[in-house]
């Protein structure tokens, strides 16, 4: 999994690059998992982009919860911020990055014009936390194979510039920020969706997380598949864990049963989930 261990150091550099790459670029693809949109942003980028055009981009729409995005959705454009979602791993909603950097940048384009440029290049970088699928978009929009699902803070390499069959020019290597560690709830989201590295959590805490929202919302798909009863489901949840680990022939290894709830929920096996929840917004 391309995640890494932040410290403190990698943190500067991360920011010291990012910060020099916005520089190059006319609009910032700010990257983040549909799945928790709030939860995948890094704020240090409302810091550094200041003043930069911005498209935030909900991936994975492919496992979110449909109404929940377009909730997230309605919430960013009512905060003037841009957004679309996607699925870069099935190629769906590329095109909806094109068309929404052409309209976020529609005066950039007529400045340009009016200077006599004929063919307006627009300068646009991927920025976002490990594992939002950012080395996936770049090479959907680039049409090949460029980004290698890189794992190091910030951007590493001398840079250069993708057209992307249109006229949108890519910085070949995304700008990677580090993930929010300093709330736990955060944090037990970012694990489930795979954006922490798996040795940096407890897999019960995660999986009693997830337990808590798949019990309710859906007990059937969670009786089947972990073979338990609705009375097992009217345990408290540590013990229905227990329930699920004997069921399961896991003898008392509950991490196992954790584990194989997480990989469950992301590979969404048992549905569309969205962990954060769509803030109220008029
Ligand atoms: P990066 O670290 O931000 O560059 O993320 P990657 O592009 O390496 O993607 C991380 C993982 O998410 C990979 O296993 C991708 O195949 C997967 N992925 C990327 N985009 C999507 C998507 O839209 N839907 C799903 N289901 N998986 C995706």
């Amino acid at each position: 999994m391309a995640t890494i261990q932040w410290y403190p150091g990698h943190m500067a550099k991360a920011r010291r690059q990012v910060t020099e790459a916005l520089t190059k670029v006319d609009i910032i693809y700010e990257i983040v998992d549909a799945r928790v949109p709030e939860s995948s942003r890094n704020p240090l980028l409302d810091e550094i982009g200041q003043g930069k055009k911005r498209l935030l981009v909900l991936n994975k729409a492919d496992l979110a919860n449909p109404a929940a995005t377009q909730g997230f959705i309605e919430y960013y454009q009512a905060q003037g911020l841009p957004a679309v979602a996607i699925d870069a791993q099935h190629t769906k909603g590329i095109q909806r990055i094109i068309a929404e950097t052409h309209t976020v940048l529609a005066d950039y384009i007529d400045r340009q014009k009016t200077k006599g440029v004929r063919n307006v290049l627009l300068r646009a970088m991927c920025v976002g936390v490990p594992n939002v699928g950012k080395s996936t978009i770049l090479n959907r929009l680039a049409g090949r194979n460029i980004a290698q699902t890189g794992n190091t803070p910030g951007v590493t390499r001398a840079q250069q510039w993708i057209k992307t069959g249109e006229d949108i020019s890519l910085l070949d290597t995304p700008g990677i920020l580090w993930p929010k560690f300093e709330d736990p709830l955060v944090g037990k989201k970012l694990a489930l969706t795979g954006g922490i590295k798996d040795t940096l959590f407890h897999a019960d805490d995660v999986a009693l997380f997830a337990l808590e929202t798949l019990v309710a919302q859906v007990p059937d798909e969670v009786k089947h598949l972990y073979r338990v009863t609705d009375a097992d489901l009217q345990q408290d949840l540590p013990d229905l864990l227990m329930t699920m680990t004997a069921r399961l022939g896991f003898k008392d290894d509950y991490d196992r049963t954790s584990w194989v709830i997480i990989n469950d929920v992301r590979k969404g096996k048992l549905g569309r989930f969205t962990w954060d929840a769509v803030p109220q917004h008029a």
